[in-house]
């Protein structure tokens, strides 16, 4: 590889949140009975005409501009022709030669080093049906048919699998945070095909690419990009050609294989959709949709550093998601203490682990602000132990409880004083003559396992720290 480079760009389709469908008023809502939303405009029925879904046009303009692209003033539609079961009109509509927005970029970090990728342009176009194979038979759902896509094409700029999926995952947090999609591969609210080659290095000339298809996570665009190297590479290594063609990645086998060979513009017979009238989008109205531009992460994380003295690891877990960031700064604003390390730390530990366990967001476990910061407290105060408080924080999770509610109950305060804990730490003491020798002969981690006894003596409410203080004034006074 080390003469070589790989080249890749990538194709992002983004199905855009609206209400309606691109073109006619039928409902886009996820998971309803097949064939339920459609209508003669969607089913390309002759003498049905599109109306563009103006929502659907304002987000795309919001996406272009937080892509910093030069958001075009004239743009119109095109027709896209091929013929698939599952595009009734036998066209789609698309944007050809005069997209949305053209000439953009993203900034992704890569450890240290920031790497831009350009993007070539974004354009709105219709979504196909979906076709299903089942027991034998064929079917067709209509239902995604003319639900709105935006299409984000990058330049061949990229040049690793690993920046790839930093290209994806960055692109995907900003697109949610603008609240226009929510980018669920799993749901195939975003997809993405891959265009690969390779090349020597320093040359400018780009090698034959394949495009790769039907990968559904970042990691499997990850994998399929890296087994597509390894492949190309070879071929390469043996003097033979790469073909130019579509290939379809199999999760299963962690293999691509060759679907089809690449079609070019001039099959699809592109001309200019002659049902919508070309669109203007004026400056005003670019000046509008750029003010309702929420903070977006790299924004966000800077001040999170900055307002609340946080490191930059940690913020950028916080801010990966925008309900998790609003979450967060919530508890920050609650928080009396002005060092918040220790609020982000339940965050990114055992919230964020709990979180994970139950394949959730922070933000959808639905922990009232004032519980966390009510439990953090408690064991801030030393009242009561890490442990417990993970164990209470599932608690106040599945019951809504608060966490004095269920210390109270459970009666689980840390015991801190030392003439409670003095008969335990005595028998401890009796019990492992072995360990409290070892522990006077110098070894010092002994006191460890004298200090694990008084926990189990007392059922875990023992204060560890206050334990190991008395064990060892103790036997060092013995
Ligand atoms: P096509 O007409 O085959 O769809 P495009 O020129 O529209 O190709 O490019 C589609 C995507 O493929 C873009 O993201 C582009 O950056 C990328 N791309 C184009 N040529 C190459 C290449 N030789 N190697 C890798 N990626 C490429
Ligand atoms: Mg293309
Ligand atoms: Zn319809």
């Amino acid at each position: 590889m080390s003469n070589y480079e790989a080249v890749i760009g990538l194709e992002a389709h983004v199905q855009l949140k609206t209400k309606s469908k691109l073109f006619c008023g039928c409902s886009t809502e996820f998971g309803q009975e097949p064939n339920s939303q459609v209508c003669p405009v969607c089913l390309g029925f002759p003498g049905s005409l599109p109306v563009l879904n103006k929502v659907a046009l304002d987000y795309s303009i919001k996406v272009g501009i937080a892509l910093n692209c030069r958001v075009q003033e004239f743009t119109k539609f095109d027709r896209k022709h091929y013929y698939y079961p599952d595009l009734p009109k036998n066209f789609q509509i698309s944007q050809y030669d005069l997209p949305i927005s053209k000439n953009g970029f993203l900034d992704i970090e890569m450890g240290k080093r920031i790497e831009r990728i350009s993007i070539r342009r974004a354009h709105l176009e219709e979504d196909a049906g979906k076709l299903i194979h089942k027991d034998g038979l064929s079917l067709v759902d209509y239902n995604r048919t003319g639900q709105p896509l935006l299409e984000i094409v990058t330049e061949p700029d990229i040049n690793s699998p690993e920046e790839a999926y930093e290209y994806l995952t960055t692109l995907k947090s900003i697109i949610q945070y603008l609240g226009v999609s929510d980018c669920d591969m799993e749901k195939g609210s975003l997809r993405c095909d891959a265009n690969i080659s390779i090349r020597r290095k320093a040359t400018k000339e780009l090698g034959t690419k394949a495009e790769l298809k039907n990968m559904n996570s970042f990691k499997a665009v990850r994998d399929a990009l890296q087994f597509e190297i390894d492949r190309q590479m070879e071929l390469l290594n043996n003097s033979e050609a790469v073909i130019q063609e579509t290939r379809f990645w199999d999760e299963k086998s962690g293999k691509t294989f060759s679907m089809r060979s690449k079609e070019e513009a001039k099959d699809y017979r592109y001309f200019p959709e002659p049902d919508l009238p070309p669109f203007v989008i004026t400056q005003d109205k670019i000046e509008e949709i750029r003010e309702t531009i929420p903070e977006l992460p790299k924004a966000k994380a800077k001040r999170f550093m900055q307002e609340y003295g946080l490191l930059e690891y940690d913020v950028k877990i916080l801010v990966s998601s925008k309900d998790n960031a609003d979450y967060a700064e919530r508890c920050f604003k609650a928080w009396p203490d002005k060092n918040k390390k220790s609020v982000a730390n339940w965050l990114i530990g055992p919230v964020a682990a709990l979180a994970n366990s139950r394949n959730k967001n922070i933000a959808d476990l639905n922990i009232p602000v004032e519980n966390l910061l009510e439990l953090i407290d408690f064991v801030e105060t030393q009242q009561i132990s890490n442990l417990t408080a993970k164990s209470i924080l599932e608690e106040i999770i599945d019951t809504g409880k608060s966490a004095s509610q269920i210390i109270r109950e459970k009666n689980l305060i840390q015991i801190s004083d030392e003439s409670s804990l003095g008969s335990d730490i005595e028998e401890v003491v009796k019990e492992n003559p072995e360990s409290v020798e070892a522990f006077k002969t110098g070894k010092e981690k002994a006191i460890m396992f004298l200090v694990g006894q008084v926990m189990k003596k007392t059922k875990g409410k023992a204060n560890p720290k206050v334990v190991q203080e008395i064990i060892k004034r103790r036997l060092n006074n013995e």
